[in-house]
């Protein structure tokens, strides 16, 4: 569940880097390159397994909603049961009692994981564009998952970052500050955009029909 990915983009004259992972391991130390161009880094939504690495970078644009919570991280865990409660919702049965299935090095101890506090340097809003790349990406406000999610739409190419609003798998949106009525505006929204393709906040990139699909079912449930 918090295996989540990290998409770099590289432009003319800096990157991008859309979420910055669990940080279990420090990214500088991992990817030094990614950190070479004076990236930009997006946060799509400010749960642990995309904010974990926030703190490593410079420059950070977040959704004005959750900007507080990249300055002020609240609690987290790699302990199953501690962390579902924080998330408010009932542990599936059969999971395992660690979130974390391998340490990175032996003495790694994932009961001293937290989160580092990171400083927001551009608060994002619906219609915001991001130049940074060259070809603009337009800031869209996607409510439901998180109060604060985003997706990042680049209207040349037509290509769609949605973090957590869709991916393959069990949407999750009874969490603590998630929203169904929001949710479905967003849904409503995502459906009849014009995609070629989709890199999600987890799993495989999606095509076009794969986005419409996700949403549409999701539209269609009572
Ligand atoms: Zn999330
Ligand atoms: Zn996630």
């Amino acid at each position: 569940m918090l295996r989540s990915n990290i998409w770099w983009l590289q432009g003319q004259d800096r990157d991008v880097v859309i979420d910055a992972g669990l940080g279990i391991v420090p990214l500088h130390r991992e990817i030094p390159r990614m950190f070479e161009r004076d990236p930009l880094l997006i946060i799509t939504h400010t749960h642990l397994d995309h904010v974990g690495g926030a703190h490593e970078f410079k420059d950070i644009a977040v959704h004005d909603e959750e900007a507080h919570i990249l300055i002020t991280p609240g609690p987290v865990s790699l302990d199953t049961h501690t962390l579902y409660g924080i998330l408010g919702i009932d542990v599936p049965p059969n999971e395992e009692p660690s979130m974390l299935r391998r340490v990175p090095n032996p003495g790694y101890d994932p009961t001293q994981y937290g989160l580092a506090p990171a400083t927001p340097t551009r608060r994002l809003k619906d219609g915001d564009e991001i130049t940074t790349l060259g070809t603009p990406m337009e800031v869209l406000a996607t409510p439901g998952h998180s109060p604060g999610s985003i997706c990042l739409y680049d209207h040349q190419r037509r290509w769609l970052f949605t973090g957590d609003t869709i991916y393959q798998g069990q949407l999750l949106d009874t969490i603590h500050g998630a929203d169904q009525a929001d949710y479905r505006r967003t849904m409503n929204l995502l459906s009849r955009l014009e995609v070629s393709a989709v890199f999600p906040g987890h799993g495989p990139g999606l095509g076009p029909g794969s986005l419409k699909t996700i949403a549409d079912n999701y539209l269609s449930r009572s």
